[in-house]
């Protein structure tokens, strides 16, 4: 072995360490779980590299996994035939992280344990967690087309540094050996370590393999029973999840599979899983996550699908299939009609990526259909995700109006502002003979509320959506009607709701219209240039008056909005 070299961790992972080992210890044997899903991404990235260069895999292309137990040494140790790594890679893994938004992420937490342990959920760690039960963790690892003396040994107690040296490794791929702390001796059994794996790990695609004992030639009820050999047994399913028939995978299993999938801690909202078999053969495998990531605004944030080309892993994070408003869902799509070779440039602009990407965005939009269906959950949703889906209507006009049935609203008819109401029952409480869908966009859910616009609408009886989310005037302007219903801004010119009134009240508007035209006139003189007109309004019971814009112009808020972006 070479020299060994000291290195800090970068601060961002000495706080993670610590709050990893406090926090996530009632639920320790997860460490599992994020090695083995470690060691199989390895293996997908080594399969997608010999893709275009098969000598990768050298005399070794059965790729598996491997957990030995040694009770002497009390290790625990996972090795992969996968990508390895080399020392750069080391460093740039094993002691930074590289998710972006990491700094903002922590400067967020509030050093109160219990409440930031829920947050690091979110944030997904993973390699990490090993300390959770170990009191040194050594690495050796190897990448895949370099000789033996490139290797790699990392080592660390997960506090403040790690060391790295140069050693000699006789195979491709990542060793981890686990030193178990003191009273962690559980995971030195091999019943219990299988059943770890079979709990949580049971998805992943390549083999997980513990060593069988062999058992002497012996004698049961007069029959000879041959001898066996020690071999690797594989302890998982060990085909990929998606291939699947549904009808046989459990939620456990799916739940498993997202968390795997997505670096996600909690559990999935819901999920669908599709065989699409036609003009286009694809399978896809979609989740909604119970909570929006950290990074939800960041607008570098990876997003998009796992994409697959008939079973080999191809890439993260393929944006190409789903639109930016849906930026929320994770998942797997495994094609058969993309080339292997395909990269991220080329699914720019092919036909096959945009007919996947109206096939996942559909399948998607039908997901969220279906967990609308159960108000309480999908006020969950709503309340994380709502804001982006919000995007939609200007992103996606084909889906517009699925979209739009998908959007909730508070209302002056539930006088909360909680964001509950759907458009259809909006419709379903119209009043006879009104035949739009009134809104009112304002700073926030109070000035809404409290609008004078409203006044009128209060009398009459007419329920208004009161929007007070930045995005809504952009939603609005992009969203002309629904269900053939027109939606009105109430606070622009050109409201008629005389239909809605009666003659004799049409005869008394007239009337008071006729007598104040001389005080109109006084104050238009007055304003001048400072308004477009003057108007007897018939909106108002409490309020004197009010100012309105007109029909075809920006609203206020529209004019708020744009200045804040400096327009
Ligand atoms: P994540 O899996 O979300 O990227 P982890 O903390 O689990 O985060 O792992 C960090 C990185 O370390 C991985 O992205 C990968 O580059 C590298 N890594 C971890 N385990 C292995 C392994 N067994 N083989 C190769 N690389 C690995
Ligand atoms: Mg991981």
């Amino acid at each position: 072995a070479g020299q060994k070299q000291t290195h800090g961790f970068q601060a961002e992972v000495k706080q993670l360490l610590q709050l990893m080992i406090h926090s996530l210890y009632s639920n320790k044997e997860i460490f599992l779980r994020e090695l083995v899903s470690n060691a199989s991404d390895a293996a997908d990235k080594l399969r997608f590299l010999a893709l275009s260069d098969s000598s990768l895999y050298g005399d070794d292309g059965e790729l598996r996994v491997r957990i030995s137990l040694d009770e002497q040494a009390r290790t625990l140790t996972i090795s992969d035939n996968g990508i390895g790594m080399d020392e750069a890679d080391v460093i740039a893994h094993l002691g930074t992280i590289a998710k972006s938004g990491t700094k903002e992420f922590f400067s967020q937490l509030s050093g109160d344990q219990s409440k930031d342990s829920k947050l690091i959920g979110q944030f997904g760690v993973g390699f990490y967690s090993a300390f959770i039960v170990a009191e040194k963790v050594t690495v050796r690892t190897r990448k895949a087309g370099l000789p033996a003396d490139s290797a790699v040994e990392w080592e660390s107690a997960g506090e403040g540094d790690y060391t790295i040296s140069k050693i000699n490794k006789a195979s491709r791929g990542t060793e981890i050996v686990l030193h178990l702390r003191d009273g962690e001796d559980e995971f030195l059994s091999r019943w219990k370590v299988e059943s770890i794996v079979t709990k949580y790990s049971d998805h992943i695609s390549i083999p997980v393999e513990m060593w069988q004992e062999g058992t002497p030639e012996r004698e049961e009820d007069g029959e000879k029973i041959p001898a066996t050999e020690g071999h690797w047994q594989a302890v998982n399913k060990a085909t990929a999840l998606w291939t699947r028939d549904k009808s046989e995978i459990t939620d456990d299993e799916y739940k498993e599979f997202y968390k795997h999938i997505s670096h996600d801690w909690s559990e999935p909202l819901s999920w669908s899983h599709n065989k699409v078999e036609g003009n286009n053969n694809y399978t896809s495998l979609l989740y909604v996550p119970k909570k929006a990531p950290f990074d939800m605004w960041n607008r570098e944030a990876k997003h998009g699908l796992k994409l697959y080309v008939q079973r080999v892993f191809i890439m993260d994070d393929a944006e190409q299939f789903m639109p930016s408003y849906l930026r929320f869902i994770k998942g797997v799509l495994d094609s058969s009609d993309l080339p292997l070779n395909v990269s991220r440039e080329i699914l720019q602009d092919t036909k096959v990526s945009q007919s996947l990407r109206k096939g996942c965005s559909s399948r998607a939009l039908k997901m969220l259909e279906k967990l609308a269906k159960d108000s309480e959950q999908y006020q969950l949703f709503w309340n994380e995700f709502g804001q982006v889906l919000k995007e939609g209507p200007a992103e996606d006009f084909a889906n517009k109006e699925q979209i739009a049935a998908l959007l909730r609203f508070a209302s002056t008819h539930n006088d909360s502002s909680v964001q509950n109401v759907a458009l259809a029952d909006y419709v379903s409480r119209m009043k006879e003979g009104q035949d739009e869908i009134y809104f009112l966009v304002a700073d926030s859910h109070e000035a809404a509320k409290h609008s004078p616009h409203l006044e009128v609408f209060r009398k009459k009886g007419l329920e208004v959506l009161l929007l007070s989310d930045r995005i809504d005037e952009w939603l609005m302007q992009h969203l002309p009607e629904f269900d053939g219903k027109k939606f009105r801004s109430v606070a622009k010119g050109g409201l008629d709701l005389s239909k809605l009134d009666d003659e004799q009240t049409k005869e008394e508007q007239k009337k008071t219209e006729e007598a104040f035209a001389s005080v109109l006139e006084r104050f238009k003189k007055a304003l001048g240039e400072q308004v477009k007109d003057v108007k007897v309004s018939h909106r108002l019971t409490d309020s004197p008056a009010c100012v309105v814009t007109d029909e075809f112009d920006m609203s206020t808020q529209m004019i708020k909005l744009m200045e804040s972006v400096g327009q």
